[in-house]
């Protein structure tokens, strides 16, 4: 019986010492970990607005039509899964001459709305895959936050949007 008693009292001296030495080495590993972060990475957050993050070459952010090279297909809109294009447009006028586009599409129609509600749009591409013409693109631009819903709706034939498109090349 005095025998187990004193190996007990062994049992927890040890004891005692071994959550010392696990406490000081967990401790020194979670330590280690922090300052490795600290010491072997670089920051990965950036002093925006001052630094703007540079977007991957195929990022989609905000829309731009171009819209002297619009052919008013339709198929923009036909393949968006949020139907949030609107176009209209109306024929040219008999014995007109016909204007093209850059890439030398014949532009048949006069473009009389182009509107995108940028609210509903979920960046998906596709109706930038789809455009014959290649007018319809992703910029990079993804500063255009508004105060209200019916600000995201953007009109593509507002000169307003061309000088924006304006800021956004020479940027
Ligand atoms: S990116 Fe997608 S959701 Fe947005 S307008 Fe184009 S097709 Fe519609
Ligand atoms: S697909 Fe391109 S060319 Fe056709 S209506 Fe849309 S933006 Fe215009």
């Amino acid at each position: 019986m005095a025998t187990t008693i004193s190996e007990s009292n062994k049992l927890t001296f040890t004891g005692y010492f071994r959550n010392i030495y696990e406490a000081f080495y967990t401790c020194g590993k979670g330590m280690w970990i922090t300052f490795k972060y600290v010491w072997a990475h670089k920051p990965v957050t950036i002093e925006y607005p001052e630094v703007k993050e540079v977007l991957p070459e195929k990022a989609r952010m905000r829309l731009f039509n171009d819209a002297e090279n619009c052919i008013s297909c339709t198929q923009c809109a036909l393949s968006c899964p949020v139907d949030c294009i609107y176009i209209a447009s109306k024929p040219r006028p008999k014995g007109e001459e016909v204007p093209k586009t850059t890439n030398g599409s014949p532009i048949r129609q006069i473009l009389t709305q182009y509107t995108i509600d940028t609210a509903l749009c979920c960046y998906c591409g596709l109706c930038t895959t789809v455009c014959p013409t290649e007018c319809l693109t992703h910029s990079h631009d993804y500063e255009y936050s508004q105060y209200s819903l019916s600000g995201m709706k953007v009109d593509y034939l507002n000169d307003d949007v061309r000088a924006w498109r304006e800021r956004i090349v020479k940027e």
